[in-house]
């Protein structure tokens, strides 16, 4: 019987499955580490199967998120010079009813938890570890009273303590580059309201930028960097400067117009696909289960499709056994290919002992990119079925 339900980590994935879980009027609570629902000073797209995700979750809500961002009509590349190479019109919502919607972080964070009751949202609560048994699952905490649920769920990120009490796989894999992001409220005549417009250079360095509507705008940039121990000195800021001295306008235009301490430096990890992440009475969700290089944009929009669908596995199949193993056998084969394919368009390599596996894996993720879209956005939430 499910009376309590505890969710390690207060991100997108822990938010939607809370909110999931609370309209089967199952008791869920939340426990994030921050002390706030801060800002991560990012912007990020959600696209049709994780809006369509969303929707089925709580009806309505991708109005209100609509409303909060921008949907994306073209994208631009261009070359560092500035040079065009491409541009092309997005049509997802004509083919597949949803837009490209990109938005603010922290306004979806904040969407997200105002569709639950604010006393099932603890802060300042940093999951170390949890033991089980047949009866329950007692979760424990940095300098807190520990919590007895009937499930725990971990949703708390790349670096998931559940992942590691469970499975103790060690830290994330670099991915080989460095990143370097803000949000900023900018306008500038070359980045048209709606667009998405990146910047490339044959030494693999990228440069995104992206409206995320309300007169806010995203920027994000990556350079290989062998080695993510070696952080030299100065602030980011300089160090993305200089990373991108000769490049072409808006670039300069834009790091100028970008505080220093505005802007998160962070290596780009991932790990490798799991073959399992359900145990007893506790299972992962999100970037705790299949994290993935932000290629595809898709860490967030497969959290959503975890989300739904393991709240209707945990409603509909007769024990929590059965429902933890039915939810990982419907998520693994999509998130896998998912996974796969993200690492192969970043020319990612892992190590030795997992290759075998992977190479399973990579043959299933090569079909076209056309096949590829259209199984990836065609994914319609459905309730579980069970006799
Ligand atoms: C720059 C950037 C751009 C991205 N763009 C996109 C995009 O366009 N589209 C997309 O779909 N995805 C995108 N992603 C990926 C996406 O943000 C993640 O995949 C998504 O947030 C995963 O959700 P999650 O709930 O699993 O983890 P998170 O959202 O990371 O949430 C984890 C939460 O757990 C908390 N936590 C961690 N450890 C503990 C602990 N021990 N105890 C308690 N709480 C803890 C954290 O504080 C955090 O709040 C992007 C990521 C980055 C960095």
């Amino acid at each position: 019987m499910l009376k309590k339900v505890a969710i390690i980590g207060g991100g997108l994935g822990g938010l939607a499955v809370a909110i999931a879980l609370h309209k089967q009027g199952i008791n869920a609570q939340v426990y994030e580490k921050a002390r706030f629902l801060h800002s991560v000073g990012a912007g990020l797209s959600i696209v049709p199967n994780g809006l369509n995700s969303l929707e089925a979750i709580a009806p309505g809500i991708t109005e209100s998120l609509k409303g909060a961002g921008s949907p994306t009509q073209m994208l631009t590349l261009k070359k560092s010079t500035g040079e065009m190479i491409a541009q092309k019109a997005v049509t997802l919502m004509e083919k597949y009813g949803q837009p490209m919607l990109l938005i603010r972080w922290s306004r979806l964070q904040e969407i997200l938890a105002s569709a639950l009751p604010p006393e099932t949202i603890h802060l300042d609560r940093r999951c170390i570890g949890f033991e089980q048994n047949d009866k329950g699952v007692e979760v424990y905490f940095d300098g807190r009273d520990k919590v007895q649920a009937d499930l725990l769920i971990g949703a708390d990120g790349l670096n998931s303590a559940v992942r590691q009490t469970m499975i103790g796989d060690g830290e994330p894999c670099y991915a080989g580059r460095m990143s370097w992001r803000a949000v900023l409220k900018y306008s500038h005549e070359m980045l048209p309201a709606n667009e998405v417009m990146s910047m490339t250079a044959p030494d693999g360095k990228i440069f995104g930028f992206f409206d995320l509507g309300s007169g806010y705008m995203f920027w994000a940039a990556t350079s290989l960097w062998p080695d993510e121990s070696i952080i030299h000195t100065g602030d980011a800021k300089s160090r993305v400067q200089e990373k991108f001295l000769n490049w072409a306008e808006p670039v300069q235009a834009i790091l100028k117009a970008t505080n220093a301490e505005d802007i998160v430096e962070r290596p780009i990890c991932d790990r490798p696909p799991l073959q399992n992440w359900s145990q007893g009475r506790v299972t992962l969700l999100g970037d705790a289960a299949h994290p993935m290089v932000p290629l595809l944009g898709q860490g967030a929009n497969t959290a959503f499709e975890d989300a739904w669908e393991l709240s209707q596995h945990l409603c509909h199949a007769p024990s929590i056994t059965d429902a933890l193993v039915s939810y990982e056998n419907s998520r693994k084969p999509r998130t896998q290919i998912i996974q796969i394919r993200n690492a192969v368009q970043a020319n990612r390599s892992y190590k030795a002992d997992s290759e075998t596996y992977l190479r399973g894996m990579l043959e299933k993720a090569q079909v076209s990119d056309r096949e590829f879209e259209e199984w990836l956005y065609n994914y319609k939430p459905s309730v579980a079925a069970y006799t």
